[in-house]
């Protein structure tokens, strides 16, 4: 990459489903086509920017060009019943609260809240929920800061959807660093703080600051590393080259860096054409400067990037430009998923066929893997054992962190997608059930939270005696 490549800079412009029809490249739709995109709109998130339109999504490939199904409202993402009764109010000029309760009725339906995400995974300080965090690996805090709960542009297969249509109250997010803080001083287990969303990177720096300042004092110096999970390398690559503010967020990366703490942009890179654009590259170029390294994670999506080629030219790309490819996920369990999903099957061959086409360099990434209640579980092959076909499941994160590396077995199935779908191999259960089921009665997702014997447990004798959690 040219170091001194030019980007003119742009006025951020978005749409949302109040002014869908304002799009001028929507003009080659006839106006049905255009009204049931608006219906799907009502239910599902839609938000779009001018550089997503401009730059990324190919208009003469429409529909069936990869950024338009990524980014734009799509008829089959909604059963053809509810599809139509939308239309039909939209038609007949119902009024705001008709639409918006027929929209919650099929929201409903589409399993908002999947992998116990709300029961298990909020952590307690002293005998309170700590707002806007989740803690479910040991290692890693996940912490939404409230200013960071959009983002430029909303992936039509979002597994967060619930919150940009209001069905999830985002108020829990965190407006301030100190319950984090607080917390983190008392969990030196954790090494990693993954600031998330929505995007983080919707934040203007100086609000970004008060939430990463805070982490770079010396009594956190267990905290190694600070992650941003971010689409905005994606969708609006400008935060990072010509915004107002992005010279200060390069002096803010940089600060981190010179505390001794790694940075992490974690991009969420779903096509190579993301990677294309001279700004895209440009704002690699600047984050690599300034000290940060990015790694790349994406789920795997029918209609936008469901074939080997795409992903071995996307990796091929980051690794071009220095960026490391990290996480294949699988589609989680929620929202349009009948729309986007790929058999785990077809996914395990499409990861492995592109895993063959790179060096050693592109096969830093991990997938197919499914974000599921247990764990991240990794498809790590196919095999046959005593004639039996078999899916080969790794735990890459286990809830327990005693399950992390551990391969269990389940009945090889062309159709399932998701660990529910799957029955285990040689047994009846599978081997970390009980343990979960036990984990779930009583709430307690670990042995960091602070109110649990288990936490006692793990000081007194300095390592976790998760065998005893049932006993
Ligand atoms: C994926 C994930 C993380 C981060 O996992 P890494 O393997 O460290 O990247 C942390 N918390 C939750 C809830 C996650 O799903």
């Amino acid at each position: 990459m040219p170091k001194n490549i030019q980007v003119t800079p742009r006025k951020f412009r978005v749409f949302t489903e109040k002014n869908l029809e304002k799009i001028p490249q929507l003009d080659r739709f006839s106006t049905e086509q255009v009204l049931a995109m608006k219906a799907v709109a009502q239910v599902l998130p839609f938000r779009v920017n001018d550089y997503v339109i401009d730059e990324l999504i190919d208009w003469n490939r429409v529909p069936d060009d990869p950024m338009f199904q990524l980014t734009f409202p799509q008829a089959g993402m909604l059963r053809e019943g509810e599809l139509n009764s939308m239309i039909s109010l939209l038609k007949r000029g119902a009024d705001r609260e008709r639409i918006k309760s027929e929209a919650r009725r099929i929201q409903l339906t589409l399993n908002p809240h999947p992998a116990g995400q709300k029961e298990l995974n909020v952590p307690q300080f002293e005998g309170q929920q700590v707002a806007g965090m989740q803690h479910k690996y040991r290692e890693t805090v996940l912490f939404f800061p409230s200013a960071g709960q959009v983002c430029h542009t909303y992936c039509t297969y979002c597994f967060r959807w619930p919150q940009f249509v209001g069905l999830d109250d985002m108020k829990f997010a965190a407006k301030e660093a100190d319950g984090m803080v607080a917390y983190l001083k008392k969990h030196p287990e954790v090494n990693s703080v993954l600031l998330t969303g929505g995007d983080p990177m919707v934040m203007k720096t100086k609000i970004l600051r008060r939430y990463i300042e805070p982490l770079l004092t010396a009594d956190l110096d267990h905290i190694i590393s600070i992650r941003i999970g971010t689409k905005a390398l994606a969708y609006w690559p400008q935060r990072f080259v010509s915004d107002d503010d992005s010279d200060d967020l390069m002096a803010l990366f940089d600060e981190v860096h010179s505390a001794g703490r790694n940075l992490a942009l974690m991009a969420h890179y779903s096509h190579p054409v993301e990677l294309s654009t001279p700004a895209a590259q440009a704002a690699v170029e600047r984050v690599r400067n300034a000290g940060a390294t990015i790694r790349c994670q994406a789920p795997l999506i029918r209609h936008v990037n469901d074939n080997a080629d795409v992903w071995a030219s996307m990796w091929k790309r980051q690794i071009t430009l220095g960026a490391v490819p990290y996480y294949m996920f699988v589609e989680r369990d929620t929202g349009p998923r009948h729309y986007f999903e790929v058999p785990l099957a077809r996914a395990y061959n499409i990861f492995t066929d592109a895993y063959r086409r790179v060096s050693g360099l592109g096969r830093t990434c991990r997938g197919p893997s499914m974000s599921a209640t247990p764990g991240k579980v990794l498809i790590e092959g196919v095999s046959e054992i005593h004639g039996q076909k078999i899916f080969v499941l790794k735990f890459i994160q286990g809830r327990n962190p005693e399950w992390a590396n551990q391969v269990f077995f389940a009945k090889y199935d062309e159709t399932a997608r998701w660990l529910d779908d799957l029955k285990p191999a040689f047994g009846q259960t599978w081997p970390w059930q009980e343990e979960l089921q036990e984990m779930m009665q009583t709430g307690r997702s670990g042995e960091w939270n602070t109110d649990s014997h288990m936490r006692k447990r793990l000081s007194k004798h300095g390592h976790v005696e998760f065998a005893q959690m049932n006993g």
